[in-house]
């Protein structure tokens, strides 16, 4: 199994959006699959209402580094289904989005949200409110910032998501994780804030005085915390002194216990520095991947190295993340792509059981198509050769072969006109009658048409009626829709395959 490794190229801007949204993009990350070399588009989005969920149709615009389009690559469109999305849960950073390979900027819109209970909220004809750029507040005094944090954790907010300085703006107010609110809702609708609260607490001039007041206070409580540490220091000493008046003996035992602590003491800063805090940090990382923070967890493990089963954790959640993807392209019915990517999970879940329906699924896609020759590759792949006769019977397959003219309608044949028939790749299928003619596929079933001859533009359709590829087999076919010969039956004997 080789290892699968994801960077994260940037994180995407979210500056546009459709105020009534029912959805709200809550994160967005391209990442670069370093292995294969492709890009991902990873989106977190929750679900604002009160109402289930049940799709949501995005459409993403590619650009490169320099933002301008990538030519021959549109509008990706992408569909999360089946979502039965509860309110305010989130979803899609496990489904990420297959981008093209120089892709480096994107613009994500939500298209279509359908609910549970059938209604749906379209974006056509919606303003598109273009968000205004906001202050970061890591740029606050950093006293400021700790006191901010210190009361975000008193009021059950996540300070994390706590990222900007808020703007009153006339309808609507930009709340501190960057999503514009309708100035009718006092709490954000996506971080949950409190509107009054987050104005009060990220305001600089009416926070002096409690920084001032929560810098003090911090300060007397180290202080406080010192003199309480000094006051042990000092009984311990007394209680050496003591010990350096008993004998030689209890003395030296004595010394040797107090290396043994200051021993000790030294091991435990070091499992503190080589353990203490990489556990804490490998205790978050499960956390986030439990959370379906894939992303977040990835980095952590990928930075605690060889602590513990870190890079057995790093390999399975980019395995989960591939897995993910496959499944949401063989979902959407990208079979090839989802294909490729099964392929490489060498066996991981039941990818392997995906695989040979992605096969047969694609098999018949291309089929459909009529590219014949490339569904047969994918036809044969199948292990249930049950599924795939009937298919790789028809009489497309079967007209394969060289026959020779035996008996037209109202004609004498002339002895030695041959054909062979050679299905093509790209859906093409060759009619070799000493010279090459190329035929067409017609929509209609086993139907195709052929030049009537090599100087000529008149096409003449044909319909395949009978086909036995097996010595004393005959080839029947229909000559349709040309003037005086319609419905002439051409008969050929088999020669060789
Ligand atoms: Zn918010």
């Amino acid at each position: 199994m080789s290892s699968i490794k994801f960077e994260r190229i940037k994180y995407i801007e979210l500056n546009k959006c459709i105020l009534d949204c029912p959805i709200d993009i809550k994160k967005g990350a391209l990442l670069l699959d370093k292995q294969n070399n492709r890009v991902l588009l990873q989106l977190k989005l929750l679900n604002i209402t009160d109402s289930k969920i049940s799709s949501v149709f995005v459409n993403v615009d590619s650009f490169d580094d320099a933002y301008d389009h990538i030519q021959g690559i549109n509008t990706v469109e992408h569909a999360f289904l089946d979502l039965a999305l509860e309110s305010r849960k989130t979803f899609g950073d496990t489904n990420p989005i297959l981008m093209g390979n120089n892709v480096r900027n994107v613009e994500v819109n939500i298209n279509k949200v359908v609910f549970e209970s059938g209604e749906i909220w379209r974006s056509e004809g919606k303003d598109i409110y273009i968000k205004p750029v906001q202050r970061r507040l890591e740029k606050l005094d950093i006293d400021m910032l700790d006191f901010l944090k210190h009361e975000s954790q008193n009021a059950g907010y996540d300070f994390d998501q706590i990222l900007y300085k808020p703007i009153e703006l006339d309808n609507l107010w930009l709340c501190s994780c960057g999503r514009p609110n309708d100035n009718l809702n006092s709490t954000c609708a996506r971080c949950n804030i409190d509107k009054n609260w987050v104005f009060r607490y990220t305001d600089e001039k009416m926070q002096a005085q409690s920084v001032i007041e929560f810098v003090s206070n911090k300060k007397r409580l180290i202080e406080e915390a010192e003199l309480v540490r000094n006051e042990e220091l000092k009984v311990q000493d007394e209680a050496r002194i003591k010990e350096n008046q008993n004998s030689i003996r209890i003395r030296k035992r004595r010394k040797s216990a107090t290396l043994i602590s200051i021993l000790l003491l030294v091991s435990l800063g070091a499992f503190a520095i080589f353990y203490i805090k990489p556990n804490q940090d490998y205790q978050k990382a499960i956390k986030l991947n439990e959370t379906g923070d894939y992303l977040d967890a990835m980095k952590v493990f990928e930075e605690l190295g060889d602590f513990k089963d870190s890079k057995k954790m790093l390999l399975e959640l980019g395995m989960q993340i591939e897995y993910n993807a496959a499944i949401s392209n063989y979902a959407a019915g990208n079979y090839n792509t989802a294909i490729k990517q099964l392929e490489k999970l060498s066996g991981y879940k039941d990818s392997q059981e995906i695989l040979q329906k992605a096969f047969f699924e694609y098999a018949k896609d291309l089929y459909e198509k009529k590219f014949f020759v490339e569904a047969r590759e994918y036809f044969n792949k199948v292990d249930d050769t049950n599924n795939t006769d009937i298919y790789l019977n028809s009489l497309y397959y079967k007209l394969e072969g060289k026959w020779k003219l035996k008996t037209m309608t109202g004609n004498s044949v002339v002895d030695g006109w041959e054909s062979r028939f050679t299905l093509r790749e790209n859906g093409r299928l060759d009619d070799k009658r000493g010279i090459n003619f190329e035929s067409k596929w017609d929509d209609a079933d086993f139907q195709f048409s052929s030049p009537s001859s090599s100087d000529s533009s008149e096409r003449v359709r044909y319909k395949i009626v009978k086909a036995d590829p097996r010595p004393g087999g005959e080839l029947v076919l229909i000559w349709l829709s040309n003037g005086i010969r319609n419905d002439w039956e051409l008969v050929y004997d088999y020669i060789s395959n």
